[in-house]
Parts: structure tokens; sequence; C-alpha cells
């Protein structure tokens, strides 16, 4: 493969409904950014963007169990993650957000884009609605009993004490969480992506791609069984008020939304378009990157979207895989204006002394938690999650690995490493580093 022109470098937009812990970083951030910066210091042309994922019912949920707005919840934590990035040195060129103006015109654009070409259906299906709040009700916020394990608050979407994955129509007794009454089967329309249609033409990219470029098995291996278990149409538009909505001529989505997919990932390409519009009036002050930034203008991001000389790289945890690789590409793919990942290496999970982290069981090393604790110590925990990360099977975090990772390999051996080429520095080169011949 020649060498490619520039490097379109992403990570996956965390949501922004709590703060960032350690298998945050371990999962996506700290390998992305190490590549970002293996490439600047080659002298690529690279651009690496991120943003916050300020969608979705779970954040309704929250801001209602907090007696709040969902824009108040964002606004909270995107400026906690936002320090989060910034204190463990993570190189974002730019750290956006799907709340700003510039994504919600790049993702209804993408709806027109799709919608013209031909790429949806519309398909009318029964869903739970709550007569009382007036309103359909996502996945979340149904709670019933499992049907599998009994747990009698299982989700609309999936048991958390047995791990099955649900429809809203599986569960037992179902309740809406809003009023915590029984929600009835109403009828709604929904735009579907005909993911079936694009079948072999995901198949041959993927095979190819993913031959050509060495991906990991672990992704490789999830893709295929998606793959053979045949593409169906997906949903793109839900029934919320806390989303993008489907543009405004759309006949008859009217209260409809984007689904997740028709707006997160495209974070990444509105995320490149705000630094752009920045670097062209120069007042973006994030980049470590500024050379191959002169002379820009706004409408240069579309040289790292558009152009086949460009790779692009997504990093993401590997409960991220399917979409990254399949859904999001159909999607760039349908618009046949937008170039497709070179690469997706997703990580596996980092576990926390014995236990699967979990936000809800509060069981996390959260990172503004840690730099209480450890203030100036961001490299130090770097390191230990870089010398211990997950990239092809889970791995594990204690305090032990970490004091010991910190004293021997960081204290020891790399101290000792600098102390005597210093003291030899100063012996036989008066202090100064000599000309490498
Ligand atoms: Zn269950």
């Amino acid at each position: 493969m020649s060498e490619p022109k520039r490097y379109t470098i992403t990570a996956a937009l965390p949501y922004a409904n709590g703060p960032l812990h350690i298998g945050h970083l371990a999962g996506a951030y700290i390998a992305a950014d190490i590549y970002a910066r293996y490439l600047r210091l080659q002298g690529k042309d690279v651009i690496f963007v991120c943003g916050s994922d300020e969608h979705g019912a779970a954040i309704t949920i929250k801001a209602k169990k907090e007696n709040t707005t969902p824009k108040e919840i964002v606004d909270k934590y995107h400026s906690i993650i936002k320090k989060s990035f910034e204190d463990f040195g993570i190189s974002f060129d730019i750290y956006h957000r799907t709340t700003e103006p510039i994504h919600y015109e790049t993702s209804q654009d993408f709806f027109r884009v799709l919608n013209d070409k031909n790429a949806f259906e519309i398909i009318e299906s029964e869903q739970y609605f709550d007569e009382e709040a007036k309103q359909f009700l996502a996945d979340r916020y149904i709670i019933g009993t499992c049907p599998k394990c009994a747990n009698e608050n299982a989700y609309g979407d999936q048991c958390e004490k047995c791990g099955s994955s649900l429809n809203p129509t599986d569960l037992i007794n179902p309740r809406s969480t809003l009023t915590n009454s029984k929600p009835v089967l109403k009828s709604t329309k929904h735009w579907f992506l005909k993911l079936d249609e694009q079948q072999k033409g995901i198949e041959d990219w993927f095979d190819k791609t993913s031959k050509e470029n060495n991906w990991k098995a672990h992704v490789v291996g999830q893709c295929k069984s998606w793959l053979n278990d045949g593409l169906r149409p997906r949903a793109m538009t839900r029934d919320l008020n806390w989303g993008i909505p489907v543009p405004p001529e759309i006949a008859g989505a009217e209260g409809k939304v984007l689904y997740v997919w028709l707006d997160a990932p495209i974070g990444y390409i509105s995320a490149t378009k705000q630094l752009f519009l920045e670097k062209a009036n120069q007042q973006n002050i994030f980049s470590y990157n500024e050379r191959s930034f002169e002379n820009a203008t706004k409408d240069d991001w579309k040289k790292y979207w558009q152009d086949d000389e460009t790779q692009l790289i997504h990093f993401i945890g590997k409960d991220n895989i399917v979409f990254h690789c399949i859904t999001f590409p159909a999607i760039l793919k349908a618009t046949e204006q937008y170039i497709l990942p070179t690469n997706v290496p997703a990580n596996e999970f980092m576990n926390l002394e014995g236990d699967k982290i979990s936000t809800s069981r509060n069981w996390a090393v959260w990172l503004h938690e840690y730099l209480e604790d450890f203030p100036g110590r961001e490299d130090e925990l770097r390191y230990t999650l870089i010398a211990n990360m997950p990239e092809n099977r889970d791995s594990e975090f204690t305090w032990q690995d970490f004091q010991n990772r910190v004293n021997s390999e960081l204290g020891n051996n790399l101290g000792n490493f600098v102390k005597r080429v210093s003291d030899l520095l100063h012996k036989f080169y008066d202090g100064v580093v000599p000309e490498f011949k």
C-alpha cells in the first residue's frame, strides 16, 4: 500500500452522563494518543479529533433523576471529561460536542443525502407508549421482569443481571419508568437504513480492508459473525425529545430525532469542520501540530474525510466494534462522498481488582479523583495503563501492580538509566549531548 498523504484519527466519543475512569483511557484514548504522537514525530499530516456524545435517553433519565435538565447534565460532564483529557495529555486537535449547531447541520445533512439516495425505508411498528406522560418510551425507559432469569428490574434493551439482550416486548409486566404505569403498544413509523441492500458492498470492503491492514483478530471475529448472520434494516430515527430533529421538511417526521448512530459518529466529522473553521480564523489553541495547518481554509476538513489518499483510523473499546466496522461505514458508503476506515483497532476491557469496572456500582478509578490523591502524577498512571493495555484480551488494574511498576520500572529502571547517562554526559562531554555520527 502506498504511503497515505494524511491521517484522520478519531477516538470514541465519551457519553456525557458521567466522568471518565481508567477503563476509558486504557480502552481507547491512550492508544489513539500514542499513535497520533508517533505519526506527528515522523512529520506526518495528522488530525486527532474527539468530543462529547450528548444526546440519548440515558441523559434524559439522569436529568429526571437529578431533577434538572439534559442540557445541565451534558454541560456539567462535558467540562469534567474535557478537563480529564487535558490533565492526562490526550493530544486532541479539537475536543468538540454533539450539541453544537455545526453538528446539528452536519447530521441533518447526512439524513437528507441518505434520504435523497433512497437509502431508507419507512417501517411501521408497534412500540410502547406511556399514556400518562403522552410519549413513546425509549428501551431504557421500560422496566420489567426478565423472561430468562426473572430479575424484576430488567431494562427494555438488556437485563443487567443475566446479561441477556432484550426487546421491550420480551419483558413480563412492563412498566414505564416515567410514571410507573403500564405502557400500551402503539403504532409508530421510523426511517430504517437498508443495511440488507448493502450486505455485499460492506462485506467486500470489509474483507479486503481488514486483510490488507491486518485488523485485530477479535475485531474481525465479531464483524464476521454479524456479516454471516446477514445485515438487517436498522432504525435511524427515535421518538424522543432530546436529540437532533429529523430535518423539518421530511414529511411525517415531527417529534422524531436521529438515532445515536446517525448522530454520535458524525461528531468526528463536525469536529473536523469546526477545527478548520477555527484554524482558518486562527482561533484554535488546541493544536499539537501547527505545521500542517498553515494557510488552512474552512473547507480543508474535506481532505480528511473525502480524499482517498487519507487513512481514517477509529480507536474504540470493544463494545463499539460492530457500529464502527459495519453501521457507520454503511452510512458513509451510502453517501457516496466519504472515505471508509482503514483500521478500527478496538481494545478489550480493563478490569479493576478482579471485577468489571462499573459506573452504576461505582467500581472504578475516576480520573479526577486519582488526581486528587496523586496530584502531578499523570504520567505514572499513563505508564501503568500503557504497560498493561488490553490490546488483545481483557487486562487488570490493581493498586499493587501500579505501585510495583512505578517504584521498580519507572523509579529504579528508568530513573537509574537516566541518572547513569547524565553522569557519563557530565564526565566525558561537559554535560552537553554530543552530535550523533
Ligand atoms: Zn435476566
